[in-house]
């Protein structure tokens, strides 16, 4: 804040060390143009939509206006910062990265919710992160990011969130060709990265790495006491998992006066976000595309849109990343690299883990580790670390399995079936590879078939035509396979014999395997189903036809019109399926 003019060289992309964020100025825009603004976005930060239509909110949204910043004294708390972080790109650390092209404005809590989000711009130019780059965003894939963040929330998936997006029309910008550049405001609870504690630990800034776990548990989870305490014992389970309030220790009481080291809890609580984001994600078969550290939120946000996509036609070893040769981040092996990340994330926490009751981690972090506490540090991080990872296989099969079981068309209420993953989910999505069947119109169309149609043979045949016949024109004479069709109505036989039990009172599936459900059940039961399988998201193709009318025949409406299926997928209006 003195006088001061820096250079363009100290202004430039630089080695940040000691320090997580930057203070930096959005570069200022000249006549940008208000694109689209989410109702859904605006609703969760607590504003009301005619909010938007202010030359305050056009201005705010890309930069030009900075609120609660007086450039007269050069004060006030809403200066505008880049955060500092790294990260592993497909598995090799890649050393600083930070945010490049982002520029957080400043933090807005909804005075109903109590929840407060950090509000960025993405393509508001350079920072001292940019590196060789321009600091910008491209039209194309701002309108992805956009759309797809509001997707995902609609679909109940965890991610960062977009409120407006706005076109530069001044701008050109160079990629492969020369594209127009917009901006779009993003929204998270915290921005911060598995690769920003990756970069603490890769310079060991062991202080830092301290201060930022702290952070991360009291300003951002709500507190130590928030976060749930392990559980060693089964018996355990059913007890409360708040523990009380209060001063943290070091170590926080479990049920059972069990004790945990807090960055141990902490860590759980990653591992727990994460591996429930990864169960949703596997089940709307949505794929990130570019699964680094760096792109790895600490909430389990789904974060930083690329090259992502939704299931198309079903194939397990599908990857959206053109550089992913090796299949790192393709849909099935997104929960393996969530873990991997999540693994490098507790080697950069490791020695806050303690070795034991007796060390204070204070003194440790002052003190560095001696020939006498290294190894029992590495032991007991490898404790950690090992437990986490049962954590989150459990975690992730039980949400996955109740997610799946919703999409199916099981009663939220009812139990789970032990064996659901083995009889019905893993059995179908073979029937779904092996028959090229699109995802989601599977499950729509599934939704929708009345179980009366299903309890005979012949008709099953039939119901299971209508499905391969969805299917891409190039398979229908395939579709005339009569082993095609058998397999799929062998599927539908039992997944007819497990829904009808479940909706029956959940008796035995054999004991009612004959039997019939009312059809105002039946109705019951298809709207459940349409709750939770969407009848739209957003493909790359009707992205990439929405980009082109956007960008080279100047209409707006579309993407409106994009942006309201996005806030509204399981809506049945939509004619085009
Ligand atoms: P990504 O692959 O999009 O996750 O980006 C990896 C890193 O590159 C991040 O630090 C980004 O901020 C940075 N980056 C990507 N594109 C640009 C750009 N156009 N200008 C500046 N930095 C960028
Ligand atoms: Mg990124
Ligand atoms: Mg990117």
């Amino acid at each position: 804040a003195d006088s001061h003019k820096a250079t363009r060289e100290e202004l430039g992309p630089r080695q940040v060390r000691g320090a997580l964020f930057t203070w930096v100025r959005p570069e200022p825009q000249q006549d940008p143009e208000l694109l689209a603004v989410s109702p859904a976005a605006m609703r969760d930060l607590g504003l009301a939509l005619s909010e938007a239509d202010t030359d305050d909110f056009r201005q705010t949204v890309v930069g030009n206006k900075l609120h609660g910043w007086d450039p007269e004294t050069l004060s006030g708390p809403g200066y505008p910062w880049a955060q500092c972080y790294g990260g592993f790109q497909f598995g090799d650390w890649a050393g600083q990265l930070g945010d490049g092209r982002a520029i957080s404005l400043f933090e807005a809590t909804n005075p109903r919710t109590g929840r407060r989000y950090e509000v960025q711009l993405k393509g508001a130019g350079l920072t001292p992160y940019s590196r060789f780059a321009d600091g910008k965003a491209v039209l194309r894939s701002s309108i992805r990011e956009f759309v797809v963040s509001e997707a995902l929330n609609a679909l109940g998936i965890p991610t960062t969130r977009a409120l407006a997006i706005s076109l530069l029309p001044h701008s050109r910008v160079r990629r492969e060709r020369i594209e127009p550049g917009a901006i779009v405001v993003r929204l998270a609870e915290s921005w911060l990265r598995l690769g920003t504690f990756d970069l603490l630990r890769a310079r060991r800034e062991r202080a830092l790495t301290r201060r930022l776990a702290t952070y991360l548990a009291e300003d951002v989870l709500g507190g130590w006491h928030a976060l749930p305490a392990r559980i060693d014992n089964p018996s355990d389970q059913a007890q409360a998992l708040s523990p009380p309030r209060g001063i943290a220790p070091e170590t926080l009481q479990g049920p059972s006066g069990t004790e945990e080291n807090r960055f141990a809890r902490l860590y759980r609580e990653v591992v727990r976000r994460n591996a429930a984001t990864v169960a949703r994600w596997q089940v709307y078969g949505f794929m990130n595309g570019v699964l680094n550290t760096d792109n790895t939120s600490v909430l389990g946000l789904s974060l930083d849109f690329g090259p992502f996509a939704f299931m198309d036609t079903f194939d397990p070893a599908y990857t959206p990343n053109h550089d992913d040769a090796l299949l790192r981040y393709s849909y099935r092996n997104q929960p393996t690299i969530i873990w991997w990340n999540l693994v490098r994330f507790g080697e950069a926490l490791a020695e806050l883990f303690g070795a034991g009751p007796d060390v204070d981690t204070d003194d440790f972090v002052a003190a560095g580790p001696t020939e006498a506490t290294a190894p029992p540090i590495i032991a007991r991080a490898e404790d950690v670390i090992n437990r986490a990872g049962d954590e989150y296989k459990s975690v992730f099969l039980s949400e996955y399995k109740r997610l799946f079981a919703l999409r199916l068309g099981f009663r939220p209420e009812s139990p789970l079936p032990a064996d659901v993953f083995d009889v019905l989910i893993s059995p179908l999505l073979d029937v779904l590879t092996d028959l090229e069947l699109d995802f989601h119109r599977f499950f729509r169309r599934l939704s929708t078939v009345p179980l009366a149609d299903l309890a005979e043979e012949d008709s099953r045949l039939q119901v299971a035509s209508r499905f391969l016949d969805d299917s891409d024109d190039s398979l229908a004479l395939r579709n005339d396979d009569k082993a095609r069709r058998e397999r799929l109505a062998d599927w539908l036989a039992l997944w007819r014999e497990r829904v009808v039990a479940d909706w029956s009172g959940g008796e035995s599936p054999d004991a009612d395997a004959t039997s019939i459900i009312p059809p105002e059940v039946d109705a019951e039961r298809i709207k459940a189903m349409k709750r939770v399988n969407p009848n739209f998201v957003p493909r790359g193709w009707i992205l990439d036809e929405v980009i082109r009318r956007v960008e080279h025949e100047g209409e707006r409406d579309v993407l409106k019109r994009l942006l309201h299926l996005a806030l509204h997928p399981f809506e049945d209006s939509w004619a085009g399926r």
